[in-house]
């Protein structure tokens, strides 16, 4: 069995995440997708609410389970005993962090490997954050992320939760 661990803010979740998760399904037996609860870090939407969205963007996908996670990523790994450690790349943006991160984790526990997966061509520019803030000023955002996502933040529009 090969576990791998999907981390993320997913604030909110977006096409882009979909399509890693979706692909990422395809190659581990089992993936956990972790929604990190920072609280050094502003959120847009709360946990609660963060972790359904995730849950009912990746319902179908059987081998995919979803949970919210503080602390460090490869405590997270080591608890479901996952050799891999998924994240997404974007052209260019997410390099330098990402190079990072990937090294500082190998540090603290070598035997975790960090695995990158290229974004989706269609998806190369596509932020949480951007996302957020064209929701927010009442910009269209179909096709940016899931429909119930798109429903929720029209609902939010001029105060997110
Ligand atoms: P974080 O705060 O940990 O960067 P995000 O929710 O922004 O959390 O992203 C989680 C992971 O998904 C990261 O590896 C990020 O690079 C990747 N990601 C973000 N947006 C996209 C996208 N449009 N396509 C593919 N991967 C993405």
């Amino acid at each position: 069995m090969t576990t791998a661990v999907y981390p993320g803010s997913f604030d909110p979740i977006t096409l882009g995440h979909v399509d890693i998760i979706t692909r990422a399904s395809q190659l581990f037996d089992t993936v956990v997708m972790a929604v990190v609860k920072n609280p050094g870090k502003q959120a847009n939407i709360r946990i609660e609410k963060r972790l359904k969205l995730v849950e009912d963007s990746v319902k179908h996908l059987k081998n995919v389970s979803v949970e919210a996670f503080e602390g460090l990523t490869v405590n997270l790994a080591k608890a479901h005993n996952a050799k891999v450690i998924i994240r997404g790349l974007r052209a260019v943006s997410d390099f330098e962090y990402e190079f990072a991160m990937s090294q500082m984790n190998k540090r603290l526990c070598p035997q975790v490997e960090t695995m990158f997966m290229m974004a989706g061509l269609e998806y190369q520019f596509l932020s949480s954050s951007m996302t957020n803030e064209v929701a927010t000023l009442g910009g269209d955002i179909q096709g940016l992320v899931p429909e119930h996502v798109r429903q929720y933040l029209l609902t939010q529009q001029g105060g997110a939760e």
